[in-house]
Order: C-alpha cells, then sequence, then structure tokens
C-alpha cells in the first residue's frame, strides 16, 4: 500500500540526495535474485535512515534484521570514524550478498555481521548504543524494545520501521493477524511510555522514531 500520491513520492524522491552507486547497484541484486525484495528499504527510506544517522553521529549503532545489508550501509554512513554498527539476520543464506556489499563499501572495517536469533545474540553485546534500528520479525518488536532500552544511551534514538503494516493497523484488534496485532501493541506500549519521546512518520510503511 502506497500511503503518498505516486507523483508526490516522486517529487520528493527526486529532490532527495541520489541514490549512492553502490546503494543502487544492490537494490538491483536484490529484486533480481532475492525473495521479497520490498523489503529492502529503498531510495527514500534510505536517505532518511542516512540523515537520522548524519544528526545522530552515532559511535554504536545496532540494526535487527540485515536481509541484504541495504539499510545497514545507509546507517554506517554517519558513523564517527571509530564507530561501530552491529547488523544481526537470523537468515544464513542472505549473509554472502549482504557481507560482499559491505566490503565493497567505505564501512567495511566498521560493520559487524552476526548471523542467528536477535533474541539471543542482544543479550550478548556489551556496548552502549547511540542508535538502534528495529526491522525484524514484527511479532517482537516490543521484545527487542525491551531489550535494548537499557543498552541505549540517554538522548539515544530507536527507529522500528513498518509501524503502519501497509494499513493493517486500522484494523478492528479482532480482524488483526498476528503480527499487526503485535504492531499494534507496540505502538500502544511506545506511546504510553513516558520515557519515550516518540513521533510516528507516516513515511512509506511508518517508522516509528523513539527518543530516550
Ligand atoms: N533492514 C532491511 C530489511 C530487513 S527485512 C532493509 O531495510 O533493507 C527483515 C529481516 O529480519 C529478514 O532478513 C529476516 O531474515 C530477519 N529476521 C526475522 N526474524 C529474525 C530474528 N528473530 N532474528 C534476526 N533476524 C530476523
Ligand atoms: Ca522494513
Amino acid at each position: 500500500m502506497d500511503f503518498l500520491d505516486a507523483k508526490i513520492s516522486a517529487y520528493a524522491e527526486n529532490h532527495s540526495e541520489n541514490e549512492p552507486e553502490l546503494l543502487q547497484q544492490l537494490n538491483r541484486e536484490t529484486y533480481a535474485k532475492v525473495l521479497m525484495p520490498r523489503m529492502l528499504s529503498g531510495h527514500m527510506q534510505g536517505r532518511i535512515l542516512s540523515m537520522f544517522s548524519h544528526m545522530v553521529r552515532p559511535r554504536r549503532i545496532l540494526e535487527i534484521g540485515t536481509y541484504t545489508g541495504y539499510s545497514a550501509l545507509c546507517l554506517a554512513e554517519g558513523l564517527t570514524e571509530d564507530g561501530l554498527l552491529y547488523t544481526i539476520d537470523i537468515n544464513d543464506e542472505l549473509e554472502p550478498m549482504s557481507s560482499k556489499y559491505f566490503k565493497a563499501s567505505p564501512y567495511a572495517d566498521r560493520i559487524s555481521v552476526h548471523v542467528g536469533n536477535a533474541l539471543e545474540i542482544i543479550p550478548k553485546i556489551q556496548e552502549t548504543f547511540d542508535l538502534v534500528f528495529i526491522d525484524a520479525d514484527k511479532e517482537n518488536y516490543s521484545n527487542y524494545f525491551d531489550m535494548v532500552w537499557d543498552l541505549l544511551r540517554p538522548g539515544g534514538i530507536i527507529i522500528a520501521d513498518n509501524v503502519l503494516w501497509s494499513g493493517h493497523v486500522l484494523k478492528d484488534v479482532s480482524q488483526m493477524d498476528d503480527e499487526t496485532t503485535a504492531l499494534h501493541a507496540f505502538n500502544e506500549k511506545i506511546h504510553a511510555d513516558p520515557r519515550c519521546k516518540h513521533v510516528l512518520m507516516p513515511v512509506r510503511d511508518g517508522l516509528m522514531v523513539i527518543m530516550k
């Protein structure tokens, strides 16, 4: 579902920074070879993630849900020189492709790839994060939020993707599938949490932006 008029979307994209060449290649290769390419963030959302990262200037980023590596490369653009981005994905079949693009990027030494279940990997990471991107299995968004909260520095940012879930969050609660139920519960939880400054940006499929 597109929330925005197609011409307005195209105009906005055409007046935003171009998609870097390496990301154009990754975008094309994902669409040619990988299942469910729509999961890739893409030009506009990628530039938004890059902008957030440049604004935060993070030293430590955690990404939950690497897929083919597109959003990781966008987020890495704002890392400090001594920065490090941890990215986790459960699907080991995607790792050769994401790693190939990480190696070809200027951030090869600043991306740490973890293959496995994020629920098991996050507790093993001992870091203080400045920026967290939640974009893996929707059923666990609230769990991921709870797991990363203490790892996030005060003033740090969490961005959660797909929180509008193609508009399914508008359905009657009794009509929601498991993913929609979980995303709706996540949105309600954040909205009720006095520790979170937050704005649900109706960008693409919905970005919940939270500041601790
Ligand atoms: N962030 C990417 C898209 C991520 S798609 C981008 O914007 O380009 C969601 C990813 O979450 C998939 O690759 C899937 O394998 C992964 N995933 C699903 N459940 C997971 C889990 N429990 N732990 C880690 N990764 C998971
Ligand atoms: Ca996503």
